[in-house]
Order: C-alpha cells, then structure tokens, then sequence
C-alpha cells in the first residue's frame, strides 16, 4: 500500500469545519487504500505563543476528534509529532539546505507573522514549513493529503527532497500533494476572504465541530452574504455565498451547480437554514463521540503511545540513512 502522511495542529480545542472538509473527511477515506500515518502536529503548535496546560489538553482533544472523525488507530499509525524526536532531527539538517530566500517566500508565514507583527514572530514560524518537509520525508510518504492553504508547502517539501537526492545521492521518495478538490478551501464566515483558520483572532465565523448544534446553526444563520441576494456561484464578487454552497456541496456529496439550481430563486435565508441543518448532522456525532473518548484520558494516552512506537521505527530508519549521506560520524 502506498504510504500517507497527513496531520495538524492541536492550536485549539476544537477543529473546525475547514479542518474537517480539508483533511479529516479524506482522511478517512485513504486510511483503506494506504498505509497511513497521522499526527498531532504539536511541535508546529509551538511556533506561535501557546499556554502550556492548554497545549497539553488539546493535544488529547485532537486525537479524540481524529478517531471520532473515522480515523481508526488499529489501522493507521496515530502519533504525537514530539514522540518521535526523529521529526526535530531531521528538520535541522533540512534547515540546512533550505535557502532564506526560499523560506522567506512562504505566505503562510507571511500571513501568521504580520498578525504578531515581523518583529514578533519566532524564528520557529519561519521553518515551520522546513519542519514540515521533514515530517512528510522521514516516512517515504507519497501521498499528502492537506488542505489548498498547504499547497505551497508540499512544494517546498518536493523541492528539498530533490536537492537531498541530487546532492547526497537518492534517500527521499519525492511527495505529490492530494488536494482533495480545487474547492476545498472553506472560509471564515464573517470574513469570507480569509480561510478558516484556528488561529483566526475572531471565532465568530468559524464552525467548530464542538460547538453545540445551537451555535452552529446561529453562526450559519449569521453568515456574511452580500446585499444582491440572487443565489448564484461567484467567487470573486460573492465570497460569503459562495463559501456556503461549497460547504453544501461538498457535505451533500453534490455539485455546486446542483445546489445552485435547488436554492436558485428562493432567498439565502432558505440557503442557511438548509446548511444549518446538514452541518449539525455532520458535525453532532463528531462531538458527541469526542466527548465519549475524552472520559477516558488514560487509553488516549495508550493509544498514542503504541502509535508512537510504530512511528518511531519508521522515522530512524530514514533519519540514519540521512545523517550517513550527509557525513556525520556514527557514535559507536
Ligand atoms: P492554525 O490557524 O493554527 O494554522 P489551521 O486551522 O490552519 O490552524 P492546521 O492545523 O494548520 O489548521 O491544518 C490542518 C489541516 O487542515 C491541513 O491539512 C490544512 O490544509 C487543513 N485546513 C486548515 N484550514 C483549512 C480551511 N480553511 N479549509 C480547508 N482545509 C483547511
Ligand atoms: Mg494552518
């Protein structure tokens, strides 16, 4: 079976509906068709500011969301970036073929750095990316499934792990990224030009999936729209509409043009109200089975830990290969 990769940060308490349609919903598909390996991104968190107990706790109610979403931990190998210390290690050694210029064109970083202001921003947010190649090139992974926002970043990956092979002689298989659908990009409700983000400073627009099913239904309710009130597909000139028929269509397993012609005529209001409705589906049970698992800190934990065993094999394995190819002396 092919191998995958794919993981996130717990930065939050919850995931968000951009979470689940960009990662988790495919996620749980491809766990049947590869060998799959999937990660709390937790040493990504870091980048940006994080209280410490908070990291900590979220860092469980991610991986209760991950199996409440369908992700089966006897199936795919379910770890903890900071379990493997393979991923800080190999990162290092990428760092060192990463050109400044290269990193410094990353927009995720731009965007994440002018929120905290340039000065601000840890040198960490600036190789996160580099960070990320390594967590993708230490398992061989060929498929990586991410969201649109991450595009730029499996390129960078499949960059350095060609200039690795080039230079050191063939160590890396060379990613492609899985991008889901050219829609896959869900965005803020009230700012629907900027994506879903956890880190996003107003929570208003974003669908958690444990929120309950009332502030769901108001945050769908509330969504920002446009004053033309025609129900039609425009990106460019209604972003907010737009959003909402993606998310239905893709929750629906319908096109955007089928949902279109079901709403077109009636008001946007009929829209949300239908939206409401099939996200709360979606997302209840979710919230419901996580909340089941967190009852039960202690098997998370033994979960993770088994997890981490099989992740660790895989990752020093890749890691020595490296650090031959490169020329460190072996300790003996
Ligand atoms: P943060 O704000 O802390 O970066 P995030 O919401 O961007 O959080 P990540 O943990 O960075 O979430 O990303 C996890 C996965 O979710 C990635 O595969 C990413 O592509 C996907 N993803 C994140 N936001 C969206 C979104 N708005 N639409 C679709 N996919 C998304
Ligand atoms: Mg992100």
């Amino acid at each position: 079976k092919p191998r995958l990769l794919s993981g996130m940060q717990p930065s939050a308490d919850s995931l968000h509906l951009g979470n689940y349609i960009g990662a988790l919903l495919s996620w749980k598909a491809l766990q049947e068709t590869h060998d799959a390996f999937f990660f709390l991104a937790d040493l990504h968190a870091i980048t940006v500011p994080q209280d410490p107990i908070a990291l900590r706790e979220n860092t469980r109610r991610t991986t209760a969301q991950y199996i409440a979403a369908g992700i089966d931990p006897t199936r795919s190998t379910l770890f903890v970036q900071s379990h493997v210390p393979a991923h800080a290690e190999l990162a290092w050694v990428l760092n060192t073929i990463t050109g400044f210029g290269e990193a410094a064109r990353m927009t995720q970083f731009k965007d994440k750095a002018s929120k905290q202001g340039q000065e601000a921003a840890s040198v960490g947010l600036f190789t996160y990316p580099v960070l990320q190649a390594g967590d993708i090139l230490l398992y061989q992974a060929v498929d990586v499934p991410v969201g649109e926002d991450q595009r730029q970043h499996i390129e960078l990956t499949r960059d350095l792990a060609n200039r690795f092979n080039a230079r050191f002689g063939d160590t890396f298989t060379v990613p492609k990224p899985y991008i889901l659908k050219d829609t896959a990009k869900i965005f803020d409700l009230q700012n629907p030009t900027a994506k879903m983000s956890k880190s996003s400073e107003s929570t208003s627009g974003l669908i958690w999936l444990l929120d309950e099913p009332k502030i769901t239904e108001k945050k769908i309710m509330r969504a920002v729209t446009d004053a033309d009130g025609e129900v039609r597909f425009d990106r460019e000139l209604k972003p907010g509409l737009a959003n909402l028929l993606t998310v239905f269509a893709i929750l629906t397993d319908r096109t955007v043009d089928d949902v279109v012609e079901e709403f077109a005529g009636g008001g946007y209001g009929t829209l949300k109200k239908a939206l409401a409705e099939v996200v709360v589906e979606t997302v209840a049970p979710i919230r419901q089975r996580t909340l089941e698992l967190l009852d039960d800190p202690g098997e998370l934990d033994r979960i993770l830990s088994v997890n981490a065993d099989r992740a660790n094999e895989v990752a020093e394995a890749t890691l020595a290969t490296v650090y031959d190819r490169v020329g460190l002396l072996p300790r003996r």
